[in-house]
């Protein structure tokens, strides 16, 4: 066995024993490896062995291994912060958007859509309020549901945004414990989100290396794990 192979299953069998723990069911969370700065040959290694969920966070760099891995069926996943102006790399090319955070992204996106074409996404809250990350902050969030919702997110063409939860990146984040606190909050948020506009917003984007287990406890339906799968992440690609 690789040494990739045994962090991954290290990774599967931690998230196993945290679902069964939290009284979840076997297997019903994502596991989605964060592969940003991975060479292409460590996702193909674990696509072969059963994983299929890949997050990225660098547009050029997705879309370039999204390129070459093009026979692999894999469900990649946009993790990263997208600019407006990069909106058409985004629009159609991932299953799941994970940091929505302005109107006009999401018009954006909307825009450029092809006919017919759902894109799937969540939006980042920034659940800390930390002036250095992106996110909606947790008391805008039911003005920019409702405005998304007033503006329609459906294109003339067909083409549609569809919510389907909260993603966030806390303080403290990979820190076991201190994080969870803020994990039960995006939980909270979301709940409050599904009473107020009558929407089902299934997944919750959170936990990482280092807090996976208390994200999964607190509901998460997706784990975002880069380090404890692929180890130290090289500087860059
Ligand atoms: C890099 C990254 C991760 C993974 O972090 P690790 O500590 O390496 O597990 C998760 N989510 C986002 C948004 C990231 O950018």
């Amino acid at each position: 066995m690789t040494e990739l192979e045994q962090r991954w299953r290290r990774v599967l069998d931690g998230k196993a024993e945290a679902e069964k723990a939290a009284g979840r069911e076997p297997g019903s969370v994502c596991l989605l490896a964060i592969s940003k700065y991975q060479p292409a040959s460590a996702i193909a290694e674990l696509f072969h062995l059963g994983q299929r969920d890949f997050g990225e966070n660098y547009m050029q760099e997705a879309r370039a291994k999204q390129a070459e891995l093009a026979s692999l069926d894999i469900r990649w996943h946009a993790t990263g912060p997208v600019q407006t102006n990069k909106a058409k790399e985004v629009a159609g090319n991932f299953s799941l958007l994970h940091t929505l955070g302005t109107e006009a992204l999401a018009r954006a996106i909307l825009r450029r859509l092809p006919e017919g074409k759902v894109q799937d996404t969540l939006i980042q809250v920034n659940i800390g309020e930390e002036p250095q990350k992106s996110g909606v902050a947790p008391a805008e969030l039911p003005t920019f549901v409702e405005t998304l919702l007033e503006g329609g997110l459906t294109a003339e063409n067909g083409a549609s945004l569809r919510l389907r939860g909260l993603m966030c990146l806390p303080p403290n984040c990979g820190e076991g414990e201190l994080a969870r606190p803020y994990f039960t909050r995006l939980r909270e948020l979301r709940d409050d989100l599904e009473r107020r506009f009558g929407l089902e917003l299934p997944e919750l984007s959170m936990g990482m290396s280092g807090d996976y287990r208390q994200a999964i406890e607190e509901g998460a339906t997706i784990i975002r794990v880069g380090t404890d799968i692929f180890g130290e992440r090289p500087k860059k690609v």
